[in-house]
């Protein structure tokens, strides 16, 4: 017996594999530095977790309406009304977290044979979906000389009859990259012109060290071909209790909750009043964040240029470094790849290879600094040591 062949065509997300490999590496007694997952280290607001206990002990422990329950979906919608995009209730679906939404997003667009354009270095899960949906990645270029930011020309040089998806995920990850105003501006009238849907992955949206929050979506038309994804995974400390949503023109979203319905039925219903609690309370728990992760920023920024061999781009948004090693890569022989493994086996410190996002991540790491500061200066730490170590050895 075989699994379906339509699941060959699936990638995967290498933060769960290091993690696995990491954890193996604990039980062996090891104490490991975890740089490799995007998690923020501070703990779910107490006023968001009240909200969950409440929930709980109110009953709301029954199946909820599948697109999600109207305290949410309007807590959403205003909340992005207070970011300038125009959405009601009636244009949200909740799902357990964001990426449950990039896969029905997918799944609700995308054409057999159709082109979907992908950032190169990107999460990997677009294309992956895009592949499962039937459709063909095609990916767009994000150069550190750029601050990786979207390069309109490059995207648009890879528009062809078949496009029909243009994927964005800004604040971006693996790099911080945000776009100017100018060029989501241009972005928005590429997608306008070849009639294009827009995926705007914005689960780091609330992250950027400018103070800036910008959606595509809220260009004018725009959110008439835009599906903005979104979560509380990561501005509001929530990874484990599994909250997003998508935001969607009002026409898809009776195909969106069929699709949800489907496969998940609904999203469990006492997270979701802790969700309206966390967009309704006081929102300094995120600011505080921000304020947190800038400083972090900071610290490996200057931590992994000073080590010979590494330049480091500063990363206007999300919690994720992309140093280029491709100096040390170059003296030893070494393969960002076995770098990295390396790094975890031999230093005990876990990293993602940059190839973990797409061909143009060769050469680079991945670093989350959401973590304990603490944890990040050991861990620059056993960097320069472990590579010490290797330049003195070759
Ligand atoms: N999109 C991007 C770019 C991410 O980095 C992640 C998580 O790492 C997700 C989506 C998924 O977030 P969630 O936890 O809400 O499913």
């Amino acid at each position: 017996m075989r699994s379906a062949t339509r699941l060959d065509v699936l990638g995967t997300e290498h933060a769960y594999v290091v993690l696995d490999a990491a954890k193996q590496l604990e039980a062996a007694g090891h104490q490991v530095l975890h740089l490799e997952i995007g998690e923020p280290d501070m703990p779910t607001p107490p006023h968001v977790v009240e909200a969950g206990i409440r929930a709980l002990r109110e009953g709301r422990t029954r199946y909820a309406v599948a697109a999600g329950v109207p305290e949410l979906r309007d807590a959403i919608a205003q909340a992005l009304a207070a970011r300038g995009v125009r959405a009601a209730a009636e244009n949200v679906v909740v799902t357990p977290g964001a990426k449950p939404m990039l896969f029905c997003a997918a799944l609700a667009v995308i054409e057999p044979g159709d082109e979907v354009l992908c950032p190169d270095p990107g999460f990997p899960i677009y294309a992956s979906v895009a592949r499962f949906a039937g459709g063909r990645p095609v990916y767009y270029p994000l150069d550190p000389k750029r601050a990786f930011a979207p390069d309109v020309d490059a995207i648009a040089a890879r528009v062809t009859a078949r496009t029909r998806v243009l994927v964005l995920n800004l604040p971006h990850n693996p790099t911080g990259g945000v776009a100017s105003p100018d060029d989501l501006a241009r972005l928005a009238a590429l997608a306008d012109r070849h009639d294009l849907w827009i995926i705007s992955d914005e689960v780091y949206g609330q992250l950027r060290y400018d103070g800036r929050y910008d959606s595509i979506a809220a260009l004018p038309g725009m959110s008439a071909r835009t599906i903005i994804v979104d979560g509380f995974s990561k501005a509001y400390s929530m990874t484990g209790w599994r909250l997003g949503y998508g935001v969607m023109p009002a026409r898809l979203t009776a195909p969106m909750i069929t699709l949800v319905i489907n496969n998940l039925s609904c999203t469990a219903t006492f997270v979701q009043y802790a969700g309206v609690a966390a967009l309704t309370g006081p929102q300094d728990p995120v600011h505080r964040m921000v304020a947190a992760l800038k400083a972090k920023r900071d610290v490996v920024v200057r931590g992994l240029s000073s080590i010979d061999g590494v330049t480091c781009a500063t990363p206007a948004g999300a919690f994720y470094a992309f140093p280029d090693i491709g100096g040390i890569l170059e003296r030893t022989g070494l393969a960002c790849e076995s770098f990295a493994d390396r790094l975890l086996d031999e230093a005990h410190t876990a990293v993602l290879a940059g190839t973990a996002f797409g061909p143009r991540g060769a050469g680079h790491l991945r670093l989350s600094y959401a973590g304990a500061a603490r944890d990040l200066e050991l861990a620059l730490e056993r960097i320069r040591t472990w590579v010490g170590s290797l330049a003195a050895a070759a």
